[in-house]
């Protein structure tokens, strides 16, 4: 599990009945829901949960450095909880369906010194795109 509601109870986070069902909804391994998917799976948990809170949730969230943003597949960006772990994404191009995954090889020190233009470099992000075996089978 990401443990993503005990992480923000050890950092003090003001628990209230919203935040935490937003927490609830991203907590968990593979999650990376868009801002609109952890609106209605909170509205389903909490029915008077307003998309404004649920965005400003999720943006505190994102500044505190335990959710991430990720863009997938170039549309809504997604929230990921797991926040503390470097790892990239498998992308099913049909259901978008996404995994974290981690390559054998770290992406970031793969890049040689020719290709960094000078650059201090501080973070990679590689996205996997392909079929989930359900979309490959139909
Ligand atoms: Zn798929
Ligand atoms: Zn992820």
């Amino acid at each position: 599990m990401s443990d993503l509601l005990d992480r923000l109870r050890g950092r003090g986070w003001r628990m209230t009945s919203q935040r935490r069902v937003v927490a609830q909804v991203l907590d968990g391994d593979h999650v990376h829901l868009t801002a609109d998917e952890v609106h209605a799976r909170a509205a389903a948990l909490l029915p008077e949960i307003s998309r404004a809170t649920v965005y400003n949730t999720l943006g505190e969230l994102v500044s505190l450095g335990e959710v991430i943003e990720v863009a997938t597949d170039g549309r809504a960006r997604r929230y990921d909880p797991n926040a503390h772990h470097p790892h990239h994404h498998l992308v099913c191009s049909e259901c978008g369906t996404v995994r974290d995954v981690h390559p054998d090889r770290d992406p970031l020190t793969d890049l040689p010194a020719r290709e960094r233009f000078g650059f201090t470099v501080a973070a990679a992000e590689v996205t996997y795109r392909g079929l989930c075996p359900d979309c490959a089978k139909a």
